[in-house]
């Protein structure tokens, strides 16, 4: 599914302006300046993505498009938002996908652990990742060593100011790329929310202000060298690629899917100490995410709970609101905890 917006300042004249900036250069004229939202269901990737696109060419004189692709609308599933922009006089392709974006904003940091996520970053390009302090997750060394890498802690600024994280990314995106006006994107958010949520208008704007200042610029990090790699074009197995009869090489990957970037924050800790093993738990989780052995010979319990692999756990917490004995608790989820606490589900597949 996609959506798209494309525009110059002679079509759009007429629209009501409260912000006239002066002219805009982008800093290559004869290319296109093009940003890549790498996100999931719910962080506002798209309304970011429509703003920045709607500033630029309704406020700023350029000419853009934008356009997401995202596939089920189920929560935590992989969304891409894309804007291109170039000079007013300069013609733009509506919908194609940026595949060599010269930014890059990562709305969940588990989205590093994919190499698509930073694919065609320009060697002098900028990353902005969203972690709280401190947190600087290794898959980054894959980085340019030339490219500008940032940190905000996007969704802890968001919830402290009641707001989502694109406010806070467009207010970093701004303070990183001088050619845009910071007005006319502050502006374009508060319009995006003033007819449906004038509430959030107030509390957006706070956030914005918040995502200037409260970044963190981070240096050699990345040890690569040149532009990154653009995604592979085609799929491994598409229609003119797959085997002869439709055969499919590799097996189901349900054991393959990670659902980490579903959680939004809070995580279910088991407490071995408080658990009766009831498997009330795994009757409730849509994933099953509980990992079961065999207890000790002569024991009181058949299969002891030995916990959670947080690789198929998408954080709905379900299990933790029916444990009767409270063994599983809604625990903030901090850099790394994941990784330590988890128990694998198919040890002999994925350690
Ligand atoms: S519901 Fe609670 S007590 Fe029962 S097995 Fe799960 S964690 Fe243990
Ligand atoms: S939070 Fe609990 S119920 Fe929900 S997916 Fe994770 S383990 Fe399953």
């Amino acid at each position: 599914m996609s959506s798209a917006l494309t525009s110059s300042r002679a079509g759009s004249s007429a629209l009501p302006t409260r912000h006239l900036p002066p002219a805009v250069v982008l800093p290559h004229p004869e290319e296109y300046y093009e940003v890549r939202f790498e996100s999931i269901g719910g962080l506002g990737a798209h309304a970011a993505g429509q703003v920045l696109a709607t500033a630029s060419v309704v406020r700023m004189g350029l000419n853009g498009a934008h356009f997401s692709s995202y596939g089920s609308e189920k929560k935590g599933s992989l969304i891409r938002s894309y804007v291109r922009l170039t000079a007013g006089d300069r013609p733009i392709r509506t919908s194609a996908p940026v595949e060599r974006p010269d930014v890059i904003v990562v709305f969940h940091a588990a989205l590093l652990r994919s190499p698509a996520t930073f694919a065609g970053l320009k060697a002098d390009g900028t990353l902005i990742y969203n972690a709280p302090a401190g947190v600087v997750p290794p898959e980054l060394s894959a980085l340019p060593r030339t490219a500008r890498v940032v940190r905000v802690d996007a969704t802890g600024i968001a919830m402290k100011q009641a707001s989502r994280p694109n406010a806070v990314f467009l207010g970093t995106l701004c303070a990183l790329c001088p050619f845009l006006d910071r007005s006319s994107v502050l502006d374009a958010l508060s319009e995006e929310f003033a007819g449906k949520h004038p509430e959030a208008v107030a509390a957006n704007e706070s956030a914005f202000h918040a995502g200037e200042s409260e970044f963190e610029e981070l240096r050699g990090v990345g040890t690569a060298q040149g532009d990154l790699a653009p995604m592979q074009a085609e799929p491994l197995w598409g229609y003119d690629t797959q085997p002869v009869g439709g055969i499919l090489p590799t097996p189901g990957n349900s054991a393959w899917n990670d659902l980490t970037t579903s959680r939004i924050g809070w995580m279910p800790v088991l407490d071995s100490s408080k658990c009766i093993h009831c498997g009330v738990c795994d009757l409730v989780c849509p994933d099953f995410c509980l990992v079961w052995g065999e207890a000790d010979d002569g024991g009181k319990f058949e299969r002891k709970l030995n916990g959670v692999d947080y690789r198929y756990c998408k954080g709905c917490l379900r299990c933790v609101e029916s444990c009767p004995t409270q063994a599983l608790a809604k625990t903030a989820e901090t850099a790394g905890l994941a990784d330590k606490l988890r128990v694998p589900l198919f040890p002999e597949l994925i350690a």
